[in-house]
């Protein structure tokens, strides 16, 4: 399948009052037309800060960020806000991203008007067709955000994303803020909409079982760096870098034949502050397998046999074995 989204050697650091924090650290991805690449980490990781990089509401310090061949971090003015249709975002608490003063249609309408292409029985007619999309009735038009159930509103934020009829979506912990009940609804709809629309998805969580259901890869984020990417497949069942198999072991497993890594120690602590990461490996202070070399010297990505890649010394740099 052909790349929609190259990321190469991107890094985001904030100057604050502290000193420097590096958010994000050499990160190198790619995603799919059409697929869902699930990344994931405890909070603080970066992930978040990578999203926003994508979508340019963050500015990268460095690297590239191609989508369809277009590196979007070299962008400015016009251009940069043309390219934000492709690329749109669904944050996780849908009450902050819609404006309570604004109704169901204005909310959805409003991208469709800035982009000024469409008249308004134009509009009007594809606020009604992405209100369908998503799963909500026309009567919910007229009302205001807060008549809604936290569901609907989500269903009404899924419509702005996209209403400029984007390439991708980045999902930033888009059911986290729900019921149970509630998110495999909206997880349901994501999927519909990929099968319908052909979306590509960055679906960040910190929640494995969510990606699970819906990541055909995946990215483990750990510290600002990406530690271990790869298919589904190889990953759920032979999880090489020690913090995805802890990560993996933390999860309820409903299907017998995944890797539960029960025999992998989980790990303790904290994740380091990311104004000093440690040296090396980012995660030897908490790895139950950290070695002299690890402390020393960092680990590059590298790749498996079973063909995804691991940031980690247990596997030999020219075959990707177990060193
Ligand atoms: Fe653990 Fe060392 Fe691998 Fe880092 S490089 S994950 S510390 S074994």
């Amino acid at each position: 399948m052909s790349a929609l989204l190259e990321v190469r050697n991107l890094s985001v650091r904030y100057a604050t009052a502290r000193g420097e924090l590096n958010a994000v650290s050499a990160v190198d991805l790619d995603l799919a037309v059409g697929q869902t690449l699930g990344l994931v980490g405890e909070s603080g990781c970066g992930k978040s800060s990578l999203g926003k990089a994508l979508v340019r509401l963050v500015n990268p310090s460095e690297g590239e960020i191609r989508v369809n061949g277009t590196d979007l971090a070299t962008l400015s003015g016009k251009r940069l806000k043309a390219s934000r249709h492709d690329v749109q975002m669904v944050f996780q608490d849908p009450s902050s991203a819609l404006d309570p003063r604004l109704s169901i249609f204005d909310s959805i309408d409003e991208p469709l008007r800035a982009r000024g292409e469409l008249s308004k029985p134009q509009r009007q007619q594809r606020v009604a067709e992405l209100m369908r999309q998503v799963g909500l009735h026309e009567d919910l038009a007229s009302r205001l955000p807060h008549q809604l159930s936290g569901g609907q509103r989500q269903r009404v934020v899924i419509a702005r994303a996209l209403a400029p009829r984007p390439a991708m979506i980045i999902c930033d912990e888009p059911v986290s803020a729900l019921d149970v009940s509630l998110q495999a609804q909206i997880l349901n709809l994501l999927c519909d909409l990929q099968e319908q629309l052909g979306i590509a998805y960055l679906f960040i969580s910190h929640d494995l079982s969510v990606v699970q259901y819906l990541a055909d890869r995946i990215a483990v984020m750990y510290l600002g760096q990406i530690v271990e990417i790869g298919d589904r497949s190889p990953f759920w069942q032979r999880p090489a870098h020690p913090y995805s198999q802890a990560l993996i072991a933390a999860v309820p497993v409903m299907d017998p034949t995944l890797s539960r890594a029960a025999d992998k120690q989980v790990i303790g602590g904290d994740v380091p502050s990311p104004y000093t990461p440690p040296s090396g490996c980012r995660f030897h202070t908490r790895c139950p397998q950290v070695h002299d070399r690890c402390k020393e010297e960092q680990p590059r990505l590298q790749a498996l046999q079973t063909g995804h890649h691991v940031a980690c010394h247990l596997y030999d740099a020219t075959t990707g074995a177990p060193a």
